[in-house]
């Protein structure tokens, strides 16, 4: 059976004949078959073979030095959850999920991954059918499958070149986030030029030899009949082709021996490494817990490990995650401690530390701190937004290793004065103003006086209402709690406050680092809950929100916590409450990250606002903006050139709106004080969600 075109192939596959055809193995005498080293001198084989080996062996070695950086039980662990490891990688690497969030790159990165893919694929095929089937007078591309072959080829070579050419467009045209890297464009241009060669080798091996089914091909027919009309000798094009195929050749072994030295190895590292991330501490995680507090036994002398100072602290999945970077800069786009002129670039950082472990792949106990590789601005400008987490095409979270450096930088006592003075607060009197314990006391007075019962008073109540340090202590946000009070009581809802038992959850000592601290404050809470036997928690502020919800688990605390938006909702759709606000202003959301990105919680608020006049702002829901105040940030100083805040009310007032809704104390503290920075006191307002009721 001969298919002399398209048509007639999938004809023929409707009637079953591929099987047939498919059948490795069959005799030589073929009708349609591929012709090997066709216009070639007879030895070319072997002869390519052994210019192969030094390629090869700068390819291995790469590749061992790669593994025994990461350690060699790397690959033990690749094997043990096969399952979760395929799952994840199919998500993010075979399907691409998050590159594809952005039209233009996700096209291009689609068009080139498969592109190569698929061709490294049909060279492979290439050479099992020439140099270990032909010897054995047995074929493997010929018939259907050859020719399903020649038009696959084609198509994605198209897309190669397509991919490439896009790539290429993007960084001569200046896209700000792609760096101008020589390595990158010598690949780029490396790869193109096997794409658009191996588009000619397949013409000029149609217009010299002619097969009949040369319209498989139909890129490179379409091309060889301009060769063949160009009246070009056919022993010019025999010595041509054999230039061009040694060409390529080389061109595709150089690449593949740069790849483990160059930013090519993400190509490998990231599809293994996308499968593994199922295991690591990812949003809402934000890094390991260090060690259990409760469980630590004073009286070792045993070390353990806390924090990140050299490379080798860093497990080998750590490892591998520097390696995986692509350094597509998509971190940094997202990134508000970039975009405020700290020195913090995720990109940068994780860039400068795979680097690192390169350069000092012998030496991965040199100290990062005390060689100033880690700046102290640096590691403590992150907010904790987790925004490039969620960006990152490759699951790679520069989160991680900043918390963990944090911890080194507490160990050493390296601090600014303000963070410390923050971290001797809650020591010294559990919240992280310094203030005494009568602060506390008159707020809870006043909230008795809204209707609020203490713990004491009303000792099985169905919610604990938690206030919260900035809600006790900052006469503005002090409000919040006043309003929640009179919304909780006038509802009917049954709750009580834990009045002077309550405490600072240890959040923003943990987001510096200081872990002992953290989970010192965490199990009186836990024991303060437990012992009261509370089920659950309202909580109106985000940190406290992540914290009970997502890291005391951890330390043993299992309850259940409810965001203030989520309550107001449900007690809004029964009718309990209704908004206050004027419907003639313009208000906009802002969602805090703690909820709307590391916990998902993103309708709720704006169903509460659907009666209102109401505009999103650009970034929203899981892409929203960091105020600024997270990962202790509120609490220490890190000097920036234009603070987070400003560039929110900046984009809320460019879309006119009077009112700004949010969802977290910090949010109010910083966007009100932006407000006033920049003197619109009289044109926009900052309210908790609670205060619209
Ligand atoms: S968590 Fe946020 S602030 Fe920190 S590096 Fe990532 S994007 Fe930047
Ligand atoms: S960390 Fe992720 S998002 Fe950032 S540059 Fe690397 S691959 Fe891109």
């Amino acid at each position: 059976m001969t298919y002399s075109s398209p048509t007639m192939l999938v004809y023929c596959l409707t009637k079953g004949f591929l099987s047939k055809s498919l059948t490795i193995g069959v005799s030589l005498g073929l009708t349609q078959y591929r012709e090997n080293y066709a216009l070639l001198p007879p030895g070319t084989s072997l002869i390519m073979y052994i210019v192969l080996i030094p390629f090869a062996i700068i390819f291995l070695y790469g590749l061992y030095i790669r593994l025994r950086v990461y350690g060699f039980n790397a690959l033990l662990t690749l094997s043990k959850d096969f399952r979760s490891w395929f799952t994840q990688s199919l998500k993010y690497s075979i399907l691409q999920r998050r590159i594809v969030r952005e039209i233009i790159p996700g096209i291009m990165h689609l068009t080139t991954s498969y592109g190569i893919l698929v061709l490294s694929i049909g060279t492979l095929l290439v050479f099992i059918d020439s140099d270990f089937l032909e010897p054995f007078n047995q074929k493997l591309l010929h018939g259907a499958f050859y020719l399903i072959f020649e038009f696959i080829l084609d198509l994605f070579g198209l897309f190669l070149i397509f991919g490439i050419i896009l790539q290429l467009t993007r960084r001569y045209g200046g896209v700000k986030r792609l760096k101008p890297r020589l390595e990158y464009y010598i690949y780029l241009w490396g790869l193109l030029f096997i794409g658009v060669s191996g588009f000619l080798l397949e013409s000029i091996r149609i217009s010299v030899t002619q097969p009949p089914w040369s319209s498989y091909s139909f890129i490179g027919n379409m091309i060889s009949e301009i060769i063949m009309n160009s009246g070009i000798p056919s022993g010019v094009l025999k010595n041509l082709y054999n230039v061009l195929w040694w060409s390529h050749a080389i061109t595709a072994f150089g690449l593949i021996a740069a790849l483990p030295y160059t930013n090519l190895r993400h190509t490998i590292v990231s599809f293994i490494y996308t499968g593994l991330t199922y295991s690591a501490p990812r949003p809402p995680q934000l890094a390991k817990t260090p060690f259990k507090l409760s469980e630590v036994d004073l009286s070792s002398t045993e070390e353990f490990k806390i924090g990140f100072r050299k490379i080798s602290d860093l497990d080998w999945l750590q490892k591998m995650g520097l390696d995986a970077c692509t350094d597509c800069g998509r971190c940094e786009a997202v990134c508000p401690a970039y975009s405020s002129g700290t020195p913090l670039s995720p990109r940068n950082l994780v860039q400068k530390l795979m680097k690192i472990m390169w350069k000092h792949r012998s030496r991965l106990e040199r100290d990062l701190i005390e060689s100033k590789d880690l700046g102290y601005d640096e590691i403590y400008a992150c907010t904790t937004c987790g925004g490039c987490v969620e960006q990152c095409p490759v699951v790679i979270s520069p989160l991680e290793y900043i918390i963990e450096a944090r911890r080194a930088f507490i160990l050493d006592g390296k601090m600014e004065k303000k963070a410390i003075e923050t971290l001797n607060s809650l020591t010294r009197l559990e919240n992280p103003y310094g203030l005494p314990k009568t602060e506390r006391e008159a707020l809870v007075k006043e909230l008795r006086e809204l209707g609020a019962k203490t713990i004491d008073e009303h000792p099985e109540p169905e919610y604990i209402y938690w206030v919260g340090c900035l809600a006790t202590y900052d006469p503005r946000i002090r409000n919040v709690a006043r309003k929640m009070v009179e919304i909780l009581s006038k509802a009917g809802v049954d709750f009580a406050i834990l009045g002077t038992l309550e405490r600072c959850t240890g959040e923003p000592a943990r987001r510096m680092g200081e872990e002992g601290l953290f989970q010192e404050l965490a199990l009186k809470n836990i024991e303060t809950l437990k012992s009261i036997n509370a089920k659950k928690l309202i909580v109106h502020c985000p940190h406290c929100y992540q914290i009970f919800k997502n890291e005391y688990r951890e330390l043993g605390l299992e309850i259940e916590v409810i965001h203030h938006s989520v309550l107001l909702r449900s007690l809004m759709s029964r009718g309990r409450i209704k908004p206050k606000i004027s419907i003639d202003t313009l208000i906009t959301f802002h969602d805090s990250c703690y909820i709307a990105r590391f916990n998902n919680i993103i309708n709720e608020p704006r169903e509460l606002l659907t009666s209102l006049k109401f505009k999103e702002m650009e970034r929203r829901g899981r892409d929203t903006f960091c105020c600024g105040a997270g990962g202790g940030n509120y609490w220490s100083e890190v000097k920036r050139v234009k603070r987070e805040s400003l560039q929110r009310l900046e984009e809320a007032m460019k879309i006119n709106a009077e009112a700004i809704i949010v969802e977290c104390p910090y949010c109010i503290a910083m966007l009100e004080d932006a407000v006033r920075v920049m003197g619109l006191e009289e044109k926009i307002k900052i309210l908790d969600i609670s205060e619209v009721f």
